[in-house]
């Protein structure tokens, strides 16, 4: 058995973290080391997808869903205006093969295409 990932312990109340949002699939918490004003995570509840690419290719609907909680939490907590990233594999800074959307919202830098 694979050892249960950081959002997953999250989810199941093992790790402290403030969940902003939830539906039956996906939540969404606070980043713990925000990049922007408003940086939140949006996760997919299941942990069986490492990536984007896996996600979209096995469950295109689930993607969907985290998109639809990305809008979501961007206009309460922003102005509806955000930056989606996913970072995909090691060599692109990704640390936690759970997927999850960066969700980068508030006063973004337009230059700036760093998570
Ligand atoms: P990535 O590097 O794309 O895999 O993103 C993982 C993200 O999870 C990073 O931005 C971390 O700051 C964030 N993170 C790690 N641990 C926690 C935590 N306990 N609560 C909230 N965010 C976390």
């Amino acid at each position: 058995m694979t050892e249960s990932s950081i959002f997953t312990r999250i989810l199941e109340g093992e790790i402290p973290a403030e969940i902003v949002a939830e539906t039956e699939n996906v939540f969404a918490i606070r980043d713990i080391a925000p990049q922007a004003p408003v940086h939140l995570l949006v996760i997919p509840k299941t942990g069986e997808y490492r990536s984007v690419v896996e996600l979209a290719s096995h469950d295109p609907a689930l993607l969907a869903e985290v998109i639809a909680l990305a809008h979501t939490v961007a206009t309460e907590h922003a102005d509806g205006d955000f930056r989606l990233v996913f970072n995909t594999g090691a060599g692109a800074g990704q640390t936690v093969f759970h997927v999850h959307a960066h969700v980068l919202a508030g006063d973004l830098d337009e230059k700036s295409l760093n998570a």
